[in-house]
């Protein structure tokens, strides 16, 4: 029982809750030796089918889709109660089920939903995102893939990058120039890409850790048929954007399990509760927390009207972020860890460190801290707008 539930919700919260402990029984703990990248992939899949079966996955959708056709409410009911779990969630999961699938439902002809949604609320399309590029990361529009109309086919030629779990994604959203002619934001077209497709090459990025979470992508005379694209020729700013603002908002859902009663458990067995600064930290994180599920409710409810998110969702994020990362550090610096750093894939105990990396990497993905506070002071404050020379000026003619 969460006494902040109404009658309704609880009732949701209890089914939700029962299904969790019989279906995700072998998630109660966290595992004893980390997973690989294909047992966990494959796990990802399998959780995904398993939660579509029961209409867990997408909650929003309608369940003509496979959705549940759900409240903004009852979403959230259930992440928090599915964060309880060590379940095999992250960006290959969300790639889909956060950011393709939405985009696909708004901006998708009947063939195209048919074809992918179902498929991927069930963990059989696993998606990637293919964006950014080495020129284009915060100024997105300025990217430079091209695709060139051939017939019922494009051609695809560029590169791409940073593209997270690229190498296990079946399909691929992107994002290329269609109308050099036309200023920057104007002349690009969303498409969907069948990752098996000849012509697509994936170089891992290697990371400090050791791991390779993100790719380069370089495409070269990839064909995608007309029919993969998503919305109109030239109108794919607007598509990313709705792309983009799902991702704020799901990204905003931290699903990381460090919160403020993760600073209660850790001062409490440290034996300081009773140290006014420690309380005050844990009372000012849980304000927070309260203010940013309400918010989310704020903005789900809209999405789910039909209405934009529009700044609420960068909002969302940048709070959120920011605050994981200050209480992450703070949680460490309670443990008395000084520079050691665990792998962050088996342990509880590894939880914070995890936080703390993800954190600082969350407020750059899907658009930094600088880029959203700037939309912010735009969009929501009405602040004078940044100066920008390119406005209206052919994506050709720009000096680059
Ligand atoms: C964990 C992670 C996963 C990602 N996954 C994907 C993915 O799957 N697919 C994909 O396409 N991309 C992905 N990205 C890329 C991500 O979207 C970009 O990193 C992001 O948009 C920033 O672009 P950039 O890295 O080129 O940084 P830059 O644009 O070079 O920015 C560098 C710094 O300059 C600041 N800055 C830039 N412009 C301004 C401005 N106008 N005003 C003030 N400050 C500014 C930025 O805030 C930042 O601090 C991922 C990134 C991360 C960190």
């Amino acid at each position: 029982m969460d006494f902040l539930d109404t009658p309704d919700e609880a009732i949701f919260r209890e089914q939700a809750r029962s299904w969790l402990a019989e279906c995700a029984a072998e998630y109660r703990n966290p595992p004893s030796e980390p997973y690989s990248e294909e047992e966990f992939v494959g796990r990802a899949r399998r959780w995904l089918k398993c939660k579509s079966e029961a209409r867990y996955s997408a909650i929003l959708w309608p369940e003509a889709v496979g959705g549940r056709g759900g409240t903004p409410i009852q979403q959230v009911i259930f992440e928090s109660e599915e964060g309880r779990y060590y379940v095999p969630n992250g960006p290959i999961s969300n790639l889909g089920i956060r950011l393709a699938g939405p985009t696909l439902l708004q901006y998708g002809n009947p063939d195209q939903i048919e074809r992918l949604v179902r498929p991927t609320l069930q963990g059989d399309i696993l998606w990637g995102q293919l964006f950014s590029e080495p020129a284009g990361g915060s100024d997105l529009a300025a990217l430079q893939t091209r695709a060139v109309r051939d017939g019922s086919n494009w051609i695809v030629n560029g590169q791409k990058i940073w593209s997270s779990w690229a190498h296990h994604a079946d399909w691929a959203i992107l994002l290329a120039r269609t109308d050099p002619k036309q200023p920057k934001h104007k002349g690009l077209t969303f498409f969907l890409l069948d990752m098996k497709s000849p012509g697509i090459e994936l170089r891992p990025i290697r990371q400090i850790s050791g791991k390779s979470d993100f790719n380069e992508t370089f495409l070269t005379d990839v064909v995608i048929p007309d029919s993969n694209r998503l919305g109109a020729v030239n109108a794919g700013w607007d598509v990313a954007m709705f792309t983009l603002t799902n991702e704020r908002l799901g990204g905003a859902a931290a699903d990381t399990g460090v919160d403020s009663r993760t600073i209660y458990r850790i001062a409490r067995a440290a034996g300081l509760l009773d140290n006014a600064g420690v309380r005050e930290r844990i009372a000012h994180w849980f304000a927070i927390e309260q203010g940013l599920k309400n918010l989310r409710y704020r903005v789900l409810t809209k999405v789910s009207k039909g209405e934009g998110a529009g700044p609420m969702a960068a909002l969302s994020k940048l709070v959120t972020y920011r605050k994981l990362q200050e209480l992450s550090a703070y949680a460490m610096d309670l443990k008395g860890y000084s520079g050691s750093f665990g792998d962050g894939d088996a342990s509880a105990e590894d939880a914070v460190f995890e936080a703390y990396i993800w954190s600082a990497a969350m407020r750059l993905a899907g658009g930094s801290d600088e880029i959203l506070s700037n939309q912010l002071a735009e969009r929501l404050l009405g602040l004078p707008r940044e100066a920008r020379s390119d406005k209206g000026v052919p994506f050709d003619q720009l000096t680059r």
